[in-house]
């Protein structure tokens, strides 16, 4: 076989029903989507409090690009850190309630740089076994003891904790499971690490404009604001391109902690920074997350009502109290099947598959969005009785 038989791998991935090929949008975010000519019914966006078309966020854009133009031109430790950059910043600190706060250019390279920077050789991370494949990643590339624990097993990181000889040791979980919607419980999970003078890094990146009475994310909704005690997490990262509707992410913690990332994080410091009219939309975003509490008022409704009817009609839907609601069907086939019926009725659902979930547990990924109407998901919940029906 040639070195390069990439030919024979893709059949594979074929054969496992885990090809994977993109569809193309021809409108913008929201509730619908034109998709290759066709208009679509969403839920499989992140745009849970359907901010990335807002109206005000689009003018925010258009003012912004003519103050500062499109490109940043350069790295935030080069030339490229605008003044947009540093106010959001400031008000991503504020919002959380944490003294500092760092942007990034995508939440992969946040969570990947701010692994690395802060493990290396004779350093142990801990990660829950869903975690997002960039927590996962990071740990990897950080040649550190890398160690799984079950999801939300407590008793087993304890265990591991205590079994461990390394210098640093890090736990990294996601807050809400971006495959599950499941909340992980922080408090404890915080508390076990200090028995270990283990640090706790947390991913918000399905959680930030969702959780918390202003949409700060886990941290407001456990009362981390306000300092960073041993029982909180040192750092919880945030993106910016799901609940804010723009692009980007945050890491936030102490002063030493963001002026040691913006030293060592590589993907930090090596990238371009992101463009400073996308940083001031955010700022607009973010002012409205946390000003339009109707929109997670909204959501918990939505989210209500959709599990429901999905429970009614006997679907396996496991525990969540967020946007993101799993379908559980098990075989690839059965998921991706249930995924083109809806598409062809006129709704977009995503069909997840392994490696990104267990191998076992393919589903759909419901998603809702503040932009949703009731109507919207009772057509759904119609349409999946229909298809079932019909089969
Ligand atoms: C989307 C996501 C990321 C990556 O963020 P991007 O800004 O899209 O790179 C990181 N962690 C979790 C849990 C995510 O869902």
């Amino acid at each position: 076989m040639p070195p390069f038989d990439l030919a024979s791998d893709l059949a594979r991935l074929r054969e496992l029903n885990q090809f994977r090929s993109r569809r193309t949008l021809g409108s913008a975010q929201g509730r619908k989507v034109v998709v290759e000519g066709r208009e679509l019914l969403n839920f499989c966006s992140n745009d849970y409090l359907g901010l990335a078309a807002h109206p005000v966020l689009i003018k925010a854009l258009q003012n912004a690009a003519n103050a500062y133009g499109v490109g940043s031109g350069a790295a935030h430790l080069v030339c490229g850190h605008s003044q947009e950059h540093h106010a959001l910043e400031e008000e991503l600190a504020a919002w959380l309630g944490r003294p500092r706060a760092l942007l990034f250019s995508t939440g992969y390279m946040a969570n990947l740089g701010a692994i690395t920077a802060l493990l290396g050789r004779g350093d142990a991370v801990f990660e829950d076994r869903l975690n997002h494949a960039s927590l996962l990643d990071g740990g990897i590339s950080s040649k550190a003891d890398f160690q799984r624990y079950k999801h939300f097993d407590l008793a087993e990181l304890d265990t591991r904790l205590q079994a461990s000889a390394a210098t640093r040791k890090l736990v990294v979980t996601d807050s809400v499971f971006s495959m599950d919607g499941d909340l992980a419980p922080l408090p404890e999970l915080c508390a076990t690490a200090a028995r270990h003078e283990a640090w706790v890094m947390v991913d918000d990146a399905h959680a930030i404009g969702v959780l918390g009475k202003t949409g700060a994310g886990s941290a407001e909704h456990f009362g981390f604001e306000g300092g960073l005690g041993a029982d909180q997490p040192q750092i919880i990262m945030g993106t910016l391109g799901k609940a804010l509707g723009s692009f980007g992410a945050f890491v936030t913690g102490s002063e030493d902690l963001i002026d040691y990332l913006i030293n060592h994080a590589r993907s930090y410091i090596y990238t371009t920074a992101m463009p400073p009219a996308v940083a001031a939309a955010t700022r607009v975003a973010v002012r409205l997350a946390q000003s339009e509490g109707w929109r997670r008022d909204k959501l918990q409704s939505l989210i209500g009502r959709l599990r429901r009817g999905l429970l009614e009609q006997g679907f396996t839907v496991p525990p969540s109290d967020t946007p993101i609601q799993p379908v559980i069907l098990g075989e690839s086939a059965a998921a991706l099947a249930l995924s083109q019926a809806l598409r062809e009725r006129g709704f977009w659902v995503g069909a997840i598959r392994p490696p990104t979930v267990p191998q076992g547990t393919a589903r759909l990924r419901i998603t809702l969005s503040a932009a949703h109407e009731e109507g919207d998901v009772d057509a759904l919940l119609q349409a999946l009785d229909d298809i079932r029906q019909a089969s």
